[in-house]
């Protein structure tokens, strides 16, 4: 199998659907490997990172795409994130006494988040009742409902690499010159078919175009190069400092005076930023510098 994690776009050439296929290993590793997750999270949040990548693809825009749950369960909130179609990253928030007898995310809510590097925000909210937490079936709720798209979605994870399959059926006018093509059922339960015999060692261990092959090969399957993903985070020293001058002058020197100096740690690379006295008088003073500017 090939080392790079990516995401790979398909299209059935005879039926109006179209496809992704996502396999992550080593940005999943890198994840896993910043904090310590208890074993039942670590699954979860592999999931999170193939479904951000996965729609992230789909969507088609230029900016970033977060995918978000906030539960009353033993995690307070599970969310991954991809920019750009290519950087990933993740994180969980969970009990300090966690349980994973408890409800892992219980009841909540997520979000699907779009931000575009221009344009509108967009946020999409789904209730989650359901203690077994199924992403890939609330995924597809939210396509059905919000987007009126019929869609499947396929999710495989383990303690270090995560894949994820969606079939789609192509909304009418985006099939371009094969308008005559019906919304046909039986196309659509078929492929359902040979896509739900996808097993994990497949997925984990074969190249994108041998897992498509023995599931489709029947089937007239046009697709498109990989597109690669990885790990990466969007913290740094400046935007730690930026989030210590939001909380004034006044209170970030009386925390800088009583602990001799802040500390802020990135929830999801765990890489520490450390500003004692002076870095935070100088943080003032430039932002002073900013304003008079
Ligand atoms: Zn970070």
């Amino acid at each position: 199998m090939t080392e790079l994690d990516h995401t790979t776009r398909f299209l059935f050439a005879d039926c109006a659907v179209r496809g992704e296929l996502t396999q992550l290993d080593r940005s999943v590793s890198e994840v896993l490997s910043k904090h310590h997750y208890p074993s039942a999270i670590q699954p979860l949040l592999g999931q999170f990172m193939a479904a951000a990548a996965m729609l992230s693809d789909t969507l088609k825009f230029d900016g970033t795409l977060s995918l978000q749950v906030r539960g009353s369960g033993q995690v307070r909130t599970l969310m991954a994130e991809c920019r750009d179609n290519r950087a990933l990253r993740a994180l969980a928030q969970y009990n300090d006494d966690f349980d994973d007898r408890g409800p892992i995310l219980g009841e909540g809510q997520m979000a699907i988040t779009i931000e575009p590097k221009q344009g509108q925000r967009y946020q999409g909210v789904v209730a989650i009742n359901d203690t077994d937490l199924s992403l890939a079936q609330v995924l597809e709720d939210y396509f059905q409902q919000s987007e009126q798209i019929r869609t499947r979605i396929w999710l495989f994870a383990d303690q270090h690499k995560a894949a994820g399959l969606m079939l789609q059926a192509m909304p009418q006018s985006a099939s371009e010159g094969d308008l005559d093509i019906p919304d046909d059922d039986e196309n659509w339960s078929r492929l359902m078919l040979l896509a739900s015999t996808l097993k994990p060692e497949e997925v984990f261990g074969l190249d994108a175009q041998t897992v498509l092959h023995r599931l489709f090969h029947e089937e007239q399957v046009r697709l498109y190069p990989p597109r690669p993903l990885e790990f990466e985070c969007t913290c740094s020293a400046g935007r730690s400092g930026n989030a210590i001058v939001t909380l004034g002058a006044t209170e970030a020197l009386a925390l800088v005076e009583e602990l001799g100096h802040i500390d802020i740690d990135c929830q999801f690379c765990h890489e520490r930023y450390v500003f004692k006295a002076d870095d935070v008088r100088q943080l003032f003073s430039a932002s002073a510098d900013d304003t008079l500017n």
